[in-house]
């Protein structure tokens, strides 16, 4: 199953509580751009620096955990969970990740790990470039209002002292910069369902989910 959407719609509670609901595996693949993008940022490498950024791949060492119920992500085996969630790494992920190389690499590992079973992958070009043949897929999507306030609550969770203005301009920022890049851009693919879940809690929007995936 394909799970894509813009930032802040919950995309990655849903994903993984659909995943442990049918036994299957979840990969987010928006954690794999975000370990990338840590290793750039580590190595003082700029994100804008598409060459040095490609060089820098093959020395990547990183596990991309595919069990809902214990998603440790470790970069050269040190567990980067929290960073790869760092201001930092949020403010350059888009930039890395409209790289076509690092794109290209991530597919292949992405392709492989969504080739090995029943799986929920979620990101931004599953359904139109990584699985296009994906049984299901699903766009999921909110208001921008609604999806500035999650991730605010979010960040605030998160023990950081947010501004709701601020948060709410990154995402905007982050899902044009994604939207418009050249090399698969967030879209929801023709036979994509959309999800609206403004209205909807996380509890609402598995149920949809789940749902469409005993249809
Ligand atoms: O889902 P998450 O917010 O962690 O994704 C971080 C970023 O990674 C996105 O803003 C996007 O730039 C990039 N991404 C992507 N393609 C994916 C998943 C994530 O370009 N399939």
């Amino acid at each position: 199953m394909a799970v894509d959407g813009p930032s802040g719609t919950g995309k990655s509670t849903v994903s993984r509580k659909v995943a442990a609901a049918l036994n299957a595996g979840y990969l987010d693949t928006g954690a794999m751009y975000r370990i990338v993008t840590l290793a750039v940022l580590n190595a003082g490498i700029d994100p804008a620096d598409e060459v040095g950024v490609a060089n820098l791949l093959p020395s990547l060492m990183f596990a991309s955990p595919v069990d809902p119920a214990e998603q440790v992500h470790t970069l050269a085996g040190e567990d980067v969970g929290r960073s790869i969630r760092s201001v930092h790494v949020t403010t350059a992920v888009s930039e890395v990740s409209a790289n076509p190389a690092v794109r290209e690499w991530l597919k292949e590992r992405q392709q492989q790990l969504a080739g090995a079973g029943r799986m929920v992958v979620e990101g931004r070009d599953i359904g139109t470039v990584i699985a296009p043949d994906a049984a299901l897929k699903i766009y999921l999507t909110a208001s921008e209002e609604v999806r500035a306030s999650r991730r605010y609550k979010e960040v605030g969770a998160a023990g950081r002292t947010p501004d709701l203005a601020v948060v709410r301009a990154a995402i905007a920022h982050r899902d044009n910069y994604d939207s418009n890049r050249l090399h698969a851009p967030l879209q929801a693919a023709a036979d994509a369902i959309v999800i609206d879940s403004t209205d909807l809690d996380i509890a609402q929007s598995v149920e949809a989910v789940l749902v469409l995936a005993a249809q």
